[in-house]
């Protein structure tokens, strides 16, 4: 299977070496939007869709509150519906789209794929729909699924995968894409695991925000994207324990190619 890797979203959080580590702190950092088109030769998986087109022109598509905190600046260009386009593809031919959660900067692009079956863990699309708490009711942003995306949900994870509890059997595709339960971020947060021509990858999402935090020697995040990792997070126990299995994972399988949603190095090793 033929994987692509774009960003569809650039954000730009102030604090500089607070967020991504490097010098100087006044000034803006950069995090993308890392998302996977999969052409599994038949047809097209899109795995995170970004923010969506709306955004570009619409304050409410993302709230005044993600905005200013996350420096988010959507262009039309970066959408993963452009970037579908630029790889030559139709956006129709989107059959399937799985995501690792519902947040507006993952999910916020299904408008634009309203055909696609969406896949998603049960745990995230009973967040979204019964939340516990008004922590998870504010995270959802309801009018980007006023369209009526065409869910399936999962909730037995009867595979394993690399010592991992996984879903291997996804309605309609192949088993060589997999989600793998990673909660912590959101209730029901999940990792896309995808065997590509080029072996193995798991798209883990927001399990963990710096390319250092899952350094099996040396683990390591800023503290400014640390304390927004804290802050948006629905449990710490889940997510801390997901981010050592991470570790052990790339410790015992470092052929595995491990990336998180807003890392541009992580990015970058795909796409240059
Ligand atoms: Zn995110």
């Amino acid at each position: 299977m033929r994987v692509h890797h774009f960003n569809a979203g650039t954000l730009r959080p102030l604090g500089g070496r607070l967020i991504d580590g490097r010098a100087g702190y006044l000034r803006r950092s950069e995090l993308v939007c890392h998302c996977l088109l999969v052409d599994t030769g038949s047809e097209l998986v899109l795995i995170e869709t970004g923010m969506g087109s709306p955004s570009v022109q619409r304050p409410d598509w993302l709230g005044r509150p993600f905005t200013v905190l996350t420096g988010a600046r959507p262009a039309l260009a970066e959408t993963a519906v452009a970037q579908v386009k630029r790889l030559g593809y139709a956006p129709g031919d989107v059959r399937h789209v799985v995501l690792t959660h519902l947040d507006l900067d993952h999910a916020g692009g299904l408008v634009d794929f309203p055909d696609a079956t969406v896949h998603v863990y049960a745990e995230e699309l009973r967040a979204l729909q019964s939340p516990l708490r008004s922590s998870e009711r504010w995270r959802y942003r309801k009018i980007q699924f006023d369209h009526g995306p065409k869910w399936i949900s999962y909730a037995d994870t009867g595979d394993d995968w690399y010592g991992f509890e996984a879903v291997r059997d996804l309605k309609g595709l192949p088993p060589e894409i997999l989600l793998i339960p990673l909660t912590g971020h959101t209730r029901g947060h999940a990792g896309v695991a995808v065997q590509s021509d080029d072996g193995w990858l798991l798209n883990a999402g927001d399990s963990y925000f710096f390319h250092d935090q899952i350094d099996p020697v040396h683990p390591y995040c800023p503290p400014g994207l640390a304390r927004f990792e804290r802050l948006v997070q629905m449990a710490s126990t889940p997510r801390k324990e997901n981010q050592h299995r991470l570790r052990t994972l790339r410790t015992d399988h470092p052929e595995i190619k491990i990336f998180s949603a807003h890392d541009p190095t992580e990015l970058a090793q795909f796409t240059q």
